[in-house]
């Protein structure tokens, strides 16, 4: 056994009962895992900052200065303890509501003390609420400099193991582990990048004696983290490719012809150019699995059904998954346009098909007659089996776990099927590179010609009669209008009043015109009801929640109205902003909200109002939440980047990506003497995703 994995109970002061709270409480159970709980910043106690320089946007300062006077302030519950604190270049205040005897017992005016915690502003004074206080010392002049700051939990605090209590734990753990912490990259890769060695990076995290060293440790385990999940990615791509054979597509004499006789618009050069890399995946004898990024809009559907043609012209048959039954819908009628032209077989099979027509689709998938099946998760059901399976494609990947993709290889009969995942979230590079590291991409980066950019406006509640005028305005011109409502589920009751009360609201105010309504609580069948009167343009107002967000293709609907737009997300304000703008017809984005709107909130207000770029807004998105938040990434197991941010850490991910594509270029097993230290760590992170960076 390694010296990392001593049970933590056998350091000195944890004993069984801390011991049990640092593994609940923060998973902690071996020497190992204490010192891989890194601090998530360090302080600055190297300065101390004077009074008079002092205001409420720094983070936090430390002070050195005189108590001058204590006192009590206002009557029982809303009782305070205030400290006038100065030292010599300005005033300020320092605030207690807890613990006030306590605290007013041991401070002395007159003494000096060191201050630490972040200032505030209220009316003209600068305070700090409960801050850190200390004696100050000859000693404590001396201690100074950058301390670690470590998460912790209530539970812990109770136990005397704040941020400080877990620093001493680990400072006492360090000298003896430091010697032991084995290097996991090569020396090449530290000359090149003069990375310091994993044992220096790892102590100077905890105890940094500078700035500068500090930056050094963050640097090489930022870059160590990124590189990992790169190598790891690429060599399973590299992997499947050995591996996996491909079907080899190489006729297309239906698809020369549906070129000639049936497309109804010329495709953009974008278009060409994605179709092109497809059929050269194709053709290469190697299975395809590739994601098609594509602004919603962009035209992917067209795409999707050449690439299925390409499929059927040589013996195979395509699939195409959906998240909804709506979607699926959609695509189905899109896709059956084009097919019934060609005299293709083309099916439907969702959650909602009865048993004795899905026992014939079964029977013709089974036996070839059927080529082209469109569905939702119903597909992937274990007693749907093909006869040969080429190509399959995802569309709005992000509802799809992994786990479902996993599933459809399993449906392979010939070979592995082709596999083409489309999704209209636009992912930041740097992201997509992160996430879907494995796979190809491709990327649609044009709109078709002609189209008006959309126009969006933001309009609080109280100017709803100014909305409805403009929606009447436009539906005497012939088009038809959005109108969604938020579905967030804890008040999903709530929620479903507010629908109901504003879809009543419409309805008395647009009597001569017709409503549809859909929401995730009505019946498949009456959904499609609703959804297809619209489509027919038998009603011209669509009252809705979200299930409209993804894919939903009415060009005639030319506003899209979004109620309660801050409780929205920007991607999905983004997606729904693109079911307009899809015919000739100039389209509104019309955003109401409350007069109320938090920070975040008005920047994602504004961002939607400044840009149609789906890139640009998923760059924002990406900043005020966070990848963790990101569709998707909950089901990517490469969410706990301790390091990484990927927000602005690209330049980094790029660099690790091309070093881990050139190692694995030249040793693609990494059985070369150089790269052993390689192989080792990424055989533990295979055999234990989470745990990557184990330092044993
Ligand atoms: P998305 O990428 O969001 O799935 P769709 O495939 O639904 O977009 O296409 C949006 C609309 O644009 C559809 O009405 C489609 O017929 C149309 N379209 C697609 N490609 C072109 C093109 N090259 N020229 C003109 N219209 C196109
Ligand atoms: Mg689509």
């Amino acid at each position: 056994m390694s010296f990392f994995d001593t049970k933590i109970e056998f350091l000195k002061g944890v004993g069984p009962q801390r011991a049990d709270l640092l593994k609940t409480e923060l998973g902690i159970f071996t020497f190992g895992d204490l010192l891989q709980h890194f601090p998530f910043r360090h302080e600055d106690r190297t300065q101390f900052y004077r009074i008079c320089d002092v205001h409420e946007h720094l983070p936090y300062v430390q002070i050195k200065g005189q108590i001058v006077s204590l006192d009590m302030v206002g009557a029982t519950r809303k009782k305070r303890l205030v400290a006038r604190f100065q030292d010599g270049s300005g005033v300020m205040e320092l605030v207690w509501f807890k613990g006030l005897q306590w605290v007013s017992r041991r401070l002395k005016p007159g003494k000096e003390y060191i201050v630490f915690g972040k200032p505030q502003r209220f009316g003209r004074n600068i305070s700090i609420t409960h801050p850190e206080i200390e004696e100050f010392t000859e000693e404590s002049d001396l201690t100074g400099g950058l301390e670690p700051v470590y998460s912790s939990t209530e539970k812990l605090r109770n136990k005397f193991l704040d941020s400080r209590g877990i620093s001493r734990l680990i400072k006492k753990l360090l000298p003896e582990a430091v010697d032991k912490i084995q290097e996991s990259l090569p020396n090449f890769i530290l000359q090149r990048y003069g990375f310091i060695s994993r044992k220096e990076a790892v102590f100077y995290l905890h105890q940094p004696s500078d700035a500068k060293v500090l930056a050094k440790a963050i640097a090489r385990l930022k870059f160590e983290e990124i590189f990992f999940i790169q190598l790891q990615l690429l060599s399973l791509k590299l992997l499947r490719v050995e591996k996996f054979e491909g079907q080899v597509f190489d006729k297309v004499p239906t698809l020369t012809k549906f070129y000639k006789e049936h497309l109804p618009f010329d495709l953009t050069g974008a278009q060409k150019r994605v179709i092109k890399e497809i059929y050269n995946d194709f053709k290469s004898g190697k299975q395809m699995n590739r994601l098609l990024q594509g602004d919603v809009g962009s035209g992917k559907t067209i795409v999707a059904f050449i690439c299925m043609l390409i499929a059927i012209d040589n013996k195979a048959q395509a699939c195409m998954m959906a998240p909804t039954e709506i979607l699926a819908d959609q695509h189905y009628q899109g896709l059956k346009e084009y097919a019934d032209k060609l005299n293709i077989t083309i099916a439907k099979l969702t959650g909602s098909t009865k048993k004795s027509e899905r026992k014939v689709m079964h029977e013709q998938l089974l036996n070839g007659e059927l080529k082209i099946i469109v569905g939702t998760h119903a597909l992937i059901e274990d007693t749907v089996d093909f006869k040969n399976l080429g190509l399959c494609v995802i569309d709005e990947q992000h509802r799809f776990g992994v786990a479902q993709r996993a599933k459809l290889w399993k449906k392979q009969s010939v070979a592995y099927p082709h596999i083409l995942v489309m999704t209209a979230t636009p992912i930041p590079r740097t992201l997509a590179m992160t996430l879907y590291g494995d796979l190809d991409v491709s990327m649609i980066d044009e709109l078709p010609a002609g189209r008006k950019p959309i126009q969006t406006t933001h309009l609080f509640d109280d100017k709803r009669l100014r909305l409805f005028g403009f929606m009447r305005k436009q539906i005497e011109m012939g088009r038809q209008v959005y109108v969604v409502y938020p579905l967030i589920e804890e008040s999903e009751k709530l929620d479903y009043k507010n629908l109901m009360d504003g879809y009543e609201g419409i309805s008395k105010h647009f009597k001569e015109y017709h409503l549809s309504i859909v929401h995730g609580k009505m019946k498949p069948t009456d959904k499609d009801f609703e959804m297809q009167r619209f489509v027919k343009r038998e009603t011209q107002i669509m009252v809705a929640t979200t299930v409209i967000e993804v894919g939903v293709n009415v060009p005639n609907a030319s506003v899209m109205v979004i109620e309660n737009a801050e409780k929205f997300g920007l991607s999905q304000l983004h997606q729904l902003r693109g079911r307009v703008g899809r015919g000739a017809e100039q389209s509104y984005c019309v955003l109401m909200t409350s007069n109320k709107l938090s920070k975040e909130a008005k920047v994602r207000i504004k961002t939607m109002t400044d840009t149609n770029n789906g890139f640009e807004i998923a760059d924002v998105d990406l900043k005020l939440r966070g990848p963790g938040d990101i569709s998707g990434t909950q089901q990517s197991g490469i969410v706990n980047l301790k390091f990484t941010d990927i927000a602005r850490d690209g330049k980094i991910i790029k660099e690790a990506r091309s070093l881990a594509k050139e190692i694995l270029e030249s040793d693609p097993h990494l059985e070369q003497d150089e790269n052993r230290l390689l192989k080792l760590q990424l055989s533990k992170m295979n055999a234990a995703p989470t745990n990557w960076s184990r330092i044993s």
